[in-house]
């Protein structure tokens, strides 16, 4: 059985794929093209709220369920996901645009997730703590937190899915998922998956919206929702994050970041040069962790830039469906606006480009053009903001002193790079750097096995490894006097 686009076209409430009440639908629009690939329902609250009972209707089942039982039917939704992969793959690539083989990249890290978890929810230990009064036994059991809301973004639009659900169901908790609404077919096709598995109804529930606002409160203000574990911008993360500190509730909030990627005059270049041209066009430098601004020693800024610059020529920019393009598009003509106003703001206040800085093609898709700005100054928004595009700021330094000065962004701390051959220098700098996590001489630091999150306003909580898997579970003490 294949997997394509019109079977991604309803919400799952309580095991039964649905329109929605309302009957109303939202378009999907094709990035590169401009078509419209289909339509998913537009959700109202009262769906929400049926999603949410039908999860805390199965909430008991599912956490009673031996964590072996859980760990057959991950297995099964992982196996699916492989089976699937090339359907996978150009689901993303249609709604999302990034070109099909960094889509197929995404499927094989989602689906690792949904491995890792499989075996990991079995892992979930209690301990027994040594009493001081020898007629007691004190015990700690660690249970799931209960039913839990999640929010996707649409940039990694079905390995964010994954990233979530997979520790959550592992660690014995329903979902209720809502994606972004201009990526939910690769979302549901992942629910879809998770469901054919044998994820019982209501476990997992898929609720796809225009509304985002009203319908996410409605499900996070509802008693039965115990958890919010969100990916996205650190402007909606504290929307979010105040809603449910009131109402004490937990969360887990991966947000937006500013990654600095630094390389020293000791640094081999060739590899960094490589690191940074794989790193900041990958999705069309549309990722929470692509390099935002670069901090280059003076011995090898030139140097580096002019082989960055000769690399940027092998990036072929179009349509991801169509063979040999490297790049896609801009998600939307408002993520377009974004990167256009970010290098106009640092054009009009000295920066300069070589080469880029326009957009590309016929005016069809949102394509932006790989651009380069140097003599970039830190009051300027490429500086400041996420641009979210493929534009690559360049800063010089002289040595480490100033360069710690200038390096941490003020408020975001996600990801950091680091290019350098001393290895004092490169302790020196996992301490500086302040960041959830750090690629050393290595620009792809991610995987299924370890923490990923960010510190300050970059998020709250850490996905990945035996960390992600804690998010899900609350401790319980109990004391036996014997
Ligand atoms: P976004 O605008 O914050 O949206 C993220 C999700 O939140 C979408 O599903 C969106 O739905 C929903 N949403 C929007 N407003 C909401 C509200 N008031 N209440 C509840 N939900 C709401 O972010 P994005 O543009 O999709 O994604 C890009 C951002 O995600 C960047 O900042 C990036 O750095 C961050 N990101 C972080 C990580 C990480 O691991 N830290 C990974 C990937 C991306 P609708 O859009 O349909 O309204």
């Amino acid at each position: 059985m294949s997997l394509q686009v019109p079977d991604c076209t309803q919400c799952l409430i309580g095991g039964e794929w649905t329109a929605g009440t309302a009957g109303e639908r939202i378009p999907v629009t094709n990035p590169a093209t401009g078509e419209v690939l289909g339509t998913v329902p537009d959700c109202h609250e009262s769906d929400a709220l049926r999603a949410v009972e039908a999860a805390a209707g199965a909430s008991e089942t599912w956490a009673e369920r031996p964590a072996v039982e859980r760990e057959r039917v991950l297995l099964r939704a992982h196996d699916l996901m492989l089976q699937h992969a090339e359907d996978l793959a150009r689901i993303i690539t249609l709604e999302e645009g990034k070109p099909l083989a960094e889509a197929r990249a995404e499927v094989s890290y989602g689906a690792s997730f949904v491995r890792w978890y499989a075996a990991e929810g079995r892992r979930v230990y209690g301990d027994i703590v040594p009493s001081p009064d020898p007629e007691k036994r004190l015990l700690v059991f660690r249970e799931p937190v209960g039913p839990t809301l999640v929010i996707t973004p649409w940039n990694d639009p079905f390995a964010m899915v994954t990233r979530k659900v997979a520790p959550a169901l592992a660690a014995g908790c329903p979902v209720v998922t809502k994606p972004a609404r201009e990526t939910p077919f690769s979302a549901a096709a992942a629910v879809r998956l998770f469901a054919e598995a044998g994820v019982p109804p209501g476990v997992i529930n898929l609720v796809t919206t225009s509304r985002s606002g009203a319908v996410c409160d409605a499900i996070l203000t509802h008693p039965r929702i115990r958890h919010v574990t969100f990916t996205g911008s650190t402007e909606v993360g504290k929307l979010l994050g105040a809603r449910a500190g009131a109402l004490v509730k937990g969360m887990t909030m991966e947000l937006g970041g500013h990654a600095p990627f630094v390389v020293f005059e000791d640094a081999d270049l060739d590899e960094a040069v490589t690191g940074l041209l794989a790193r900041k066009f990958r999705n069309a430098g549309q990722t929470c962790s692509c390099p935002s601004r670069v901090f280059l020693q003076e011995g090898i800024a030139d140097a580096f830039l002019e082989a960055f610059v000769d690399g940027m020529k092998r990036i072929v920019v179009g349509n991801g469906m169509a063979p040999g393009i490297t790049m896609g598009p801009l998600i939307n003509r408002a993520a377009l606006e974004k990167v256009q106003a970010h290098v106009a703001d640092a054009v009009a206040k000295g920066a300069r480009v070589i080469p880029g800085g326009q957009r590309h093609g016929d005016g069809r898709g949102s394509f932006f053009a790989p651009t380069v700005l140097t003599h970039v100054r830190p009051q300027m928004l490429v500086a400041q903001d996420e641009t979210f595009g493929p534009v690559a700021p360049f800063f010089r330094f002289r040595d480490e002193a100033e360069l710690s000065s200038i390096v941490n962004h003020p408020t975001y701390g996600l990801t950091g790079y680091c290019y350098t051959r001393d290895l004092s220098r490169a302790f020196r700098m996992t301490a500086a750097l302040r960041c959830g996590f750090i690629g050393l001489n290595d620009p792809a630091p991610q995987s299924a096995e370890v923490p990923m999150g960010g510190v300050r306003e970059s998020g709250v909580g850490r996905e990945g490894g035996r960390w992600g898997i804690e998010e899900f579970v609350t401790v319980k003490y109990v004391s036996i006097r014997v």
